[in-house]
């Protein structure tokens, strides 16, 4: 999965061969949905040997990230009012 780059220059080339009568109206997709796809692609990915690519490393800081609450729970207990 490499991103599309978009220069300046391409930016123009598309804006200018796109005719006005015809608006490319594109529905912007569902960030929730996108996170679901990242996160069940990260999760299959992981599920096979660990390879250390950039896959793998994506995983363990969105692991990482996801999991927080669980691993700062025991080292920081709420204060239970007396
Ligand atoms: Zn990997």
């Amino acid at each position: 999965m490499s991103p599309i780059q978009v220069t300046p220059e391409n930016a123009n080339r598309t804006l200018a061969a796109v005719p006005a009568s015809k608006p490319r109206v594109i529905p912007a997709a569902d960030p929730h949905d996108v996170m679901r796809e990242q996160l069940e692609f990260l999760i299959e990915h992981a599920q096979g040997p660990t390879c250390g690519c950039a896959q793998c490393e994506r995983y363990t800081r969105v692991r990482t990230l996801l999991l927080q609450a669980f691993d700062e729970a025991p080292k920081q207990p709420r204060a239970v009012a007396a």
